[in-house]
């Protein structure tokens, strides 16, 4: 079967969309649970709404029970997509947990902290659209519980080196000029030995952790697409070459940064703009101090399609030929997924080739077929983010 993009069902591009990046989230109410009111987010996020100005007219205020307020809103149709709203709420339950992968893909190790959901851009692929269960914005608030449960995960398995990443249910750093989580976490993981930090973003907004005590400890990254698709579909984000601007702030700052291809995106001329992007980034970024780079293809949960087009009606991501996979989301046939890794792969190769480069939530024959070997584990997989560290860590 002949695999060009004429028989993927593509359509040609649209004209580019080019909405602003917000630098700051245009938020119009903040609310925060009582229980809350002396915590530091909340002094944070009042603090920095009474120094700026944008947020004269926004409402803030002490909730009584935020349980109440969620379900209110969950029962409201016009809350349904609220991204103007922020939640500070006390999150009881577990805050790090393990990636939860996907049916049948390999897994990497790595952890996820889940202190917020959602964010004020509005990536048309983002998945949050069907699995968010509340409309607005939320961050948790009780920084000492978070903290604590940390710390105690990570002493209970002193043998590991922890990979933690906060930036699976929300962007890491979109609301952290208001909220101060940021510093927080930094802060934290400069103390611990075996544990890195990731904060993965889309915001260039990092000028305020840049003189932090980090003790080499936290990895800040950055999900890249070619600038065509910034402006077209990751709508109110910074531009691709705001964002490895910003990753040159942070490494002369001394944090080792990231990369995130995800989602690839199946498109006209996709082959010209992923080679343009991978040259732009490494004649700008010196291989010795990017980490890691994953690499996965856009894939998306039943439901996203049709929510994306009640609001985008001429969006085209989902419009490529796409199967139904054994773990319930739609992906692009395994052929063409083979040819967009190893082209990628192949490209980034010509400027590192021994970069840390792993494929997210993808299955073991994928794996074969892109970085031709035998089976992937968890085990082999942390060694190699280990000896990429160490690495690292020799070349200063
Ligand atoms: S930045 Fe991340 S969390 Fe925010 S809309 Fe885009 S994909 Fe979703």
């Amino acid at each position: 079967m002949a695999l060009s993009l004429k028989n993927s069902g593509l359509l040609a591009k649209p004209a580019p969309l080019n909405l602003p990046y917000l630098s700051t989230p245009p938020l119009k109410k903040i609310y925060y649970d009582k229980s809350l009111s002396k915590s530091v987010i909340v002094q944070n996020v009042l603090r920095g709404i009474k120094n700026d100005e944008s947020y004269q007219n926004t409402e803030f205020a002490e909730l009584e029970d935020y349980k109440e307020f969620i379900k209110e809103s969950q029962n409201s149709i016009s809350a349904k997509y609220d991204k103007r709203t922020l939640l500070i709420y006390p999150e009881k339950g577990n805050y790090l947990h393990a990636c939860p992968g996907s049916d049948g893909v390999v897994c990497c190790r790595y952890h996820v902290l889940d202190f917020g959901m959602n964010c004020p851009y509005d990536c048309q692929y983002c998945y949050l659209q069907t699995y968010a269960k509340i409309p607005f914005l939320t961050v948790a608030g009780n920084v000492d519980f978070l903290l604590a449960d940390l710390k105690q995960k990570i002493a209970a398995d002193p043998e590991i080196q922890w990979r933690i990443g906060s930036g699976e249910y929300a962007d890491s750093l979109a609301l952290d000029k208001l909220t101060g989580m940021g510093k927080i976490l930094i802060e934290f993981f400069s103390q611990i030995d075996n544990a890195t930090l990731e904060l993965k973003t889309k915001s260039v907004e990092i000028e305020h952790l840049l003189g932090l005590n980090h003790n080499g400890k936290t990895v800040i990254s950055w999900s890249l697409n070619p600038e065509y698709l910034v402006e077209n579909v990751e709508l109110y984000c910074s531009s691709m070459k705001q964002r490895v601007a910003a990753a040159k702030k942070a490494i002369e700052a001394g944090f080792q940064v990231a990369f995130h291809f995800d989602p690839v995106i199946y498109f006209d001329n996709w082959e010209n703009e992923y080679s343009t992007l991978i040259e732009y980034l490494f004649s700008s970024i010196p291989e010795t101090k990017i980490r890691w780079i994953s690499l996965g293809t856009f894939r998306y949960s039943p439901g996203l399609k049709e929510q994306l087009r009640l609001r985008h009606p001429d969006e085209f991501i989902t419009r490529a030929e796409m199967f139904l996979a054994r773990d319930n989301k739609y992906r692009y046939l395994a052929p063409i997924r083979i040819k967009i890794y190893e082209f990628l792969l192949s490209e980034m190769q010509k400027y590192s080739p021994e970069m840390m480069v792993y494929l997210c939530m993808e299955t073991r024959s994928i794996w074969k077929r892109t970085f031709n070997e035998e089976i992937i584990g968890p085990a082999k997989l942390d060694a190699r983010f280990e000896a990429r560290r160490q690495t690292l860590i020799k070349k200063g």
